[in-house]
């Protein structure tokens, strides 16, 4: 399988409807419990004043509560404030209930994280006359199913643009942007406000004399190549003139790659190329880990002494950050393609350099609270580990797949198989797993 292009091209004919609940978590909690409506709620991973608040109700945020923020510095805003634990698996089964909704209208729908959708809908501008009829409809399904959630609905001819539209109008959203009337929508708004660009690249915009969307949109994609540095000025560009950059994929430009040359005793060895590979992840995994995101896709290649090169790109369907993990997903792609064509090994004194590239990142704070909450466990302890290094230096802990010597590699364990560690609240009860095993 490989990931669809991320630039598709469509004209300015496409049809893209965005669907971002409000309020999500909080929202859920409400819904569950109706004597949380209509109150100040944060929602919190776990009970303790420290606690960082990683949601919060509407009538929350009216006092200035945002995501993110410590319950103590919540206390002082608004002092009644109610603090619920999360329930990853209740946001899990609504959002499989939202999206069920979705597909009953569109069978393209992109799932872009636990509380946001797009939907393709172009190939059916015929089957429905009106979409935003269509996305009333959705509305009322999703009220009728559970009575107290709401969402706002962009509808736009890329994703990017109908994805502003949902930002435009909360709760309870409805925004169509169109090549008519996108300029007054942007007028309105300052260069932060656009989803993606944060400070950085404000600053950026500045220097080149770039100061709104609006100014953005009519500059050139030559001007904004050089605002950010290449390829990623042009894909704004596109957002902004109704090119589609990021229906099927997160952005491609953000990647990550770790190759290597072998030296002659690697390459005449297939076990040190093995291991390469699990090198190669593993410096992989740690920057994953330190940018706090999982990715979707994983790519792998193999170039040889006649320049003749081997890969795959393979589309994760969870999100993956451990390097083992990675590694026998690359592994089996190599086996198959190996029985297919009836060779022994692709790892033969031919090769010269090996690379891996991961992309499709999706955010760790949203993914730990969503979809994958049985990963929790062992992303934390991950994690943790990392931050222990950076700590106490690079070699108080060491996991199995940092070690390159192939024998050891043999028996190494993957960070993410110790299933036994007891982590709670972040502190490690079981910490003499951790310990320097030279
Ligand atoms: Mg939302």
């Amino acid at each position: 399988m490989t990931m669809r292009a991320n630039y598709t091209g469509v004209g300015k004919d496409t049809i893209v409807m965005y669907v971002d609940m409000n309020s999500y978590f909080a929202s859920c909690e409400q819904q569950r419990h109706p004597h949380l409506r209509g109150k100040p709620v944060g929602v919190v991973a776990y009970d303790s004043p420290n606690a960082a608040v990683i949601a919060a109700s509407g009538e929350a945020k009216k006092f200035g509560i945002k995501t993110g923020m410590r319950l103590t510095d919540c206390r002082l805003l608004c002092p009644h404030i109610i603090a619920v634990p999360t329930h990853p698996t209740w946001y899990r089964q609504v959002h499989v209930d939202v999206i069920a909704i979705l597909r009953s209208y569109c069978d393209d729908v992109v799932v872009k994280s636990i509380d946001e959708a797009a939907a393709n809908f172009t190939s059916y501008r015929l089957v429905y006359k009106d979409i935003p009829e269509v996305a009333r409809q959705i509305k009322a399904d999703i009220r009728r199913k559970y009575d107290y959630l709401t969402c706002s609905i962009g509808i736009a001819p890329n994703s990017f643009l109908a994805k502003l539209g949902t930002e435009l109008q909360k709760p309870d959203g409805l925004i169509v942007i169109t090549p008519e009337n996108i300029d007054s929508y942007l007028a309105t708004l300052q260069l932060t406000d656009l989803p993606g660009i944060a400070d950085r690249s404000e600053r950026r915009l500045q220097l080149i004399g770039i100061r709104s969307p609006l100014q953005m949109r009519h500059s050139s994609p030559a001007l904004l190549r050089k605002a950010f540095g290449g390829v990623v000025g042009e894909y704004w560009y596109r957002r902004l003139n109704f090119g589609e950059v990021d229906l099927y994929s997160t952005d491609s430009t953000k990647m990550m790659s770790a190759t290597r040359s072998l030296s002659r005793p690697q390459r005449e060895n297939r076990q040190a190329m093995e291991s390469m590979l699990i090198a190669l992840a593993t410096r992989l995994e740690q920057r994953m880990v330190k940018a706090n995101v999982f990715c979707k896709y994983v790519s792998f290649y193999i170039r040889n002494h006649d320049h003749t090169n081997w890969d795959t790109a393979i589309k994760l369907a969870d999100p993956v950050q451990d390097a083992m993990e990675l590694c026998s997903y690359i592994r089996q792609h190599v086996t198959a393609f190996e029985q297919s064509r009836g060779i022994p090994t692709l790892f033969t004194q031919q090769v010269r350099s090996m690379g891996v590239t991961v992309g499709s990142f999706v955010d760790g704070k949203v993914l730990q609270y969503s979809l994958f909450d049985n990963r929790l466990k062992k992303d934390l302890l991950r994690k943790t580990m990392y931050n222990i290094k950076d700590k106490y230096g690079k070699n108080t802990v060491r996991k199995g797949s940092e070690l390159f010597i192939p024998d050891i590699m043999k028996d190494a364990i993957g960070f993410g198989s110790v299933k036994d560690m007891l982590v709670e609240g972040g502190v490690i009860k079981n910490k003499y797993l951790l310990e320097e095993d030279e």
